[in-house]
């Protein structure tokens, strides 16, 4: 029998659904998800020592490739000198500063142990800071599981179709004001009608949780005017987008200053990692010195910050977001024409180092309906068709995929020459 398929049958009977995080369970493609047993450059190895080329990269963190030897070195040498001290250490300054230098507009920036932790932390700083309650967040945009973020959310919120989850009460829901990502025509008037009320915009920059939907020209320097004009406070969630897009994330790309940031994924080097921060006023706000609390044990961790400061000081050498732009063209490119070949109808987004695909007949995709109507079950049978073939895509419609810079020209053929073989059986 499959070594996946044994895992998975054990798997479910202690863990609910069989995994930690609902999307691995291949709720949105079906089958059996692989379990993975090692992982090293673009490649990762399942249960029964088969090799995919890896477009998921533990769904962000791993941008150098699995098992870059910097990344390794840095962990092991630190975690001999202990692993956790719950007290301050200068490893915590060093990947602050990083960071700051990489993202300006983080003038102090906190450490917190996941993307959920930086997204739930910074709306309540934004709450706290204004003294209101009101939140502002896009259908399809998903920023982690805390309550007032789990209104009309992507990711497997959206692949499993529960976009509201249960256990989160009504009067904490209608705290959060949902509108259609890319149009500000709706921001716009929601803030004309209660715009003194509402605490803070959170938005994905490049939105990667409902496939991947780049801003629409004005969309993101008309949310920067609406909270300027309003004094709320604009947050930038580049869990995704961080060091991703760009160095210095989508807000260097769009060239777009928001006053809070949150971070994670490559900010950790595949340890649990993620940050906010921003401007220095609203970030004074926080406890020990301002009146907001947020807190963590295990925050800043050593080992985690030495993977993820191993991760960045790599990043940042060379040109490497060029090389990572030019291949994810080059593959979505290829994608795009193996399509039209075998007389397939797709639409290809991608912003450097990410990109999704969309089986449609529309030209480009730029909103949540668009996303949403796509032919999931082409994508099914397209993702398992490549799985067959040793492509590990997203398994969902609605994630977006990544590249690494371990990704070379060889992979990127290879890759191409399967999905060639693949569209021609859909
Ligand atoms: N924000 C965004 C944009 C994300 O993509 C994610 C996770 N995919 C999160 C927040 C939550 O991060 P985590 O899973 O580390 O809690």
């Amino acid at each position: 029998m499959d070594k996946s398929q044994q895992l998975f049958n054990h798997a479910q009977e202690i863990i609910p659904g069989g995994v930690n995080s609902p999307v691995r369970a291949f709720n949105g493609v079906g089958g059996t998800p692989c379990f993975i047993k090692r992982a090293q450059g673009a490649y990762i190895y399942d249960a029964n020592d088969k090799a995919y080329i890896d477009y998921v990269g533990s769904w962000g963190p791993m941008i150098l490739g699995h098992n870059h030897p910097a990344i390794l070195d840095a962990v092991i040498s630190t975690a001999k000198n202990g692993l956790s001290f719950g007290a301050p250490t200068e490893l915590e300054i060093t990947m602050a500063e990083k960071v700051r230098e990489l993202v300006p507009s983080m003038e102090k920036l906190r450490m917190v142990s996941s993307g959920t932790e930086a997204t739930m932390s910074a709306i309540r700083l934004a709450r706290g800071y204004t003294g209101r309650d009101k939140i502002l967040k896009f259908e399809g945009c998903y920023h982690g599981h805390a309550d007032s973020l789990l209104v009309k959310a992507g990711s497997g919120a959206l692949t499993m179709g529960v976009p509201n989850s249960p256990g989160i009460p009504e009067d904490f829901a209608k705290h959060t004001l949902t509108v259609t990502y890319n149009d500000i025509e709706q921001v716009k008037q929601i803030f004309a009608e209660i715009g003194e009320q509402i605490a803070c915009i959170i938005v994905e920059p490049v939105a990667g949780n409902m496939n991947c939907i780049p801003p629409v020209e004005g969309f993101l320097e008309g949310l920067r005017d609406v909270c300027d004009q309003y004094q709320s406070v604009l947050i930038f969630d580049e869990v995704m987008t961080g060091f991703r897009v760009a160095l210095g994330g989508a807000q260097a790309y769009y060239n777009i200053k928001p006053d809070l940031t949150t971070l994670g994924k490559v900010i950790g080097g595949g340890m649990p990692v993620g940050a906010f921060g921003g401007k220095k006023e609203i970030m004074d706000y926080i406890a020990p010195i301002g009146p907001v609390y947020q807190a963590g044990t295990l925050s800043g961790n050593p080992i985690a910050m030495a993977a993820g400061l191993a991760s960045l000081n790599e990043l940042s050498q060379g040109e490497k977001h060029q090389q990572l732009a030019q291949a994810t063209e080059k593959l979505a490119m290829g994608f795009k024409a193996a399509a039209e070949r075998n007389g397939v109808s797709l639409s290809i987004n991608y912003v450097g180092a990410m990109f999704g695909f969309f089986f449609t007949e529309e030209e480009k995709v730029t909103t949540f309906d668009q996303a949403t109507a796509c032919d999931a079950e082409k994508f099914k049978r397209f993702f398992h068709l490549m799985l067959e073939e040793g492509v590990y895509l997203a398994p969902s419609a609605f994630e977006a995929s990544f590249l690494s810079t371990a990704h070379t020209n060889e992979e990127i053929e290879k890759t191409l020459a399967a999905a060639d073989r693949c569209f021609a059986q859909l």
